[in-house]
């Protein structure tokens, strides 16, 4: 179908786009090179826990392609982020976060990011506080 085509020129329109980016370590993560404790998958993204814990409940949802930061991403990137947050609010869902939990993504030097592969930080389990440090 039409949709099909759309859906395709897409994807390859994205791997372009970012086809310059090094590996990271979560590139083995996807490409199951590097275990991981993974609670969810897709065609599009790759959910897993953190392997340094910061609450009783933390785990990252990351593109499988390979943004590497928030502060590279365009308008045609946008579907894509809007489904990493709804898949970062079903899996709140099923890790029980009931109370509430705290989104976050580090971009950059003063955003304190370490792996250039895009991520959301989902944390929960615990009563979190403002400001973050
Ligand atoms: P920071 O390290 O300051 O939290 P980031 O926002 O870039 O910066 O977060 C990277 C996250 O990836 C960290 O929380 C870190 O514990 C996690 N991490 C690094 N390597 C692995 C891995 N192999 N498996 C799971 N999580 C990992």
């Amino acid at each position: 179908s039409s949709d099909e085509v759309n859906k395709a020129h897409l994807a390859e329109e994205a791997i372009k786009k970012y086809r310059n980016t090094s590996p990271t370590i979560f590139s083995k993560i996807i490409d199951k090179s590097l275990p991981a404790d993974i609670i969810y998958e897709d065609d599009k993204c790759l959910v897993f826990r953190d392997i340094s814990p910061q609450a009783p409940v933390h785990f990252l949802v990351i593109p499988r392609i390979p943004i590497p930061r928030i502060s590279e991403v365009t308008e045609s990137d946008g579907q894509l982020l809007g489904h990493l947050l709804v898949v970062a609010k079903n899996t709140a869902k099923k890790e029980g976060l009931v109370e509430g939990y705290r989104i976050v993504i580090n971009d950059g030097k003063n955003g304190a990011q370490s792996v250039y592969h895009l991520h959301i930080h989902v944390l929960g389990g615990r009563q979190m506080n403002w400001p973050p440090g």
